[in-house]
């Protein structure tokens, strides 16, 4: 993939996120200069969890232990009120939250799967999108799984030519799998993605 585009929708999401905080902060405020036992609220859950930082620190473990549940409780009922104040104001309780595009990845483009960093599907999509507009696939009324023909590809076996010990066709067959597979599990992080290369006219777009 170019530099340049992943560069460019990088830039995009940094923006996305950017904007997404600045509206939950300007909601925050909003709400909060007219309801002040929210504002105490949120700022009791900051001080909480800054406690709950310095905690874990404590090297006596009895102690620890009974200092985070302690603080752990104090964290929850606060949170349950917070809850309550926003319901009864008929907002959802991640009101103050920043909402973000995509919920799996927070707008960053990336997801946490067994410890490592993946591709998020929304980011993918979204290189897809550009690829896509980029390339000239726009005959896609045509050109689709549909009226795809393997017979146009030979059956004869010649590994001198093609470099290989299977058919043009079988060749083809194992490909449009391979795409079709890839397109059923789409959103599936861990999907592997898909690349298409080979020199120009050789029919990456679509064989017919
Ligand atoms: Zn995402």
């Amino acid at each position: 993939m170019e530099k340049s585009l992943l560069k460019q929708i990088l830039h995009e999401y940094d923006e996305k996120r950017n904007k997404a905080n600045l509206l939950a902060e300007k909601r925050k405020a909003e709400l909060l200069a007219v309801n002040p036992r929210l504002s105490e609220i949120e700022k009791e859950l900051a001080n909480l969890s800054l406690q709950t930082t310095k905690a874990i620190l404590i090297s006596n473990e009895s102690e620890k232990e009974k200092l985070l549940s302690d603080l752990k409780k104090k964290t929850n009922a606060l949170i349950k009120e917070k809850s309550a104040f926003l319901k009864s104001l008929s907002k959802d309780s991640d009101f103050l939250n920043p909402q973000f595009e995509c919920k799996m990845c927070k707008d960053t483009g990336y997801v946490l799967r067994d410890g490592v960093s993946k591709m998020c599907t929304c980011f993918k999509q979204r290189i897809y999108d550009i690829a896509y507009n980029k390339s000239n696939m726009g005959n896609l009324e045509l050109e689709n799984f549909s009226t795809f023909d393997s017979r146009i590809f030979s059956d004869k076996v010649n590994k001198e030519i093609y470099k290989s010990d299977i058919s043009p066709r079988q060749n083809i067959k194992l490909i449009k799998e391979k795409v079709q597979s890839f397109i059923d599990n789409f959103d599936d992080p861990a999907e592997k993605n898909l690349l298409f290369t080979g020199n120009t006219g050789v029919r990456k777009n679509f064989s017919y």
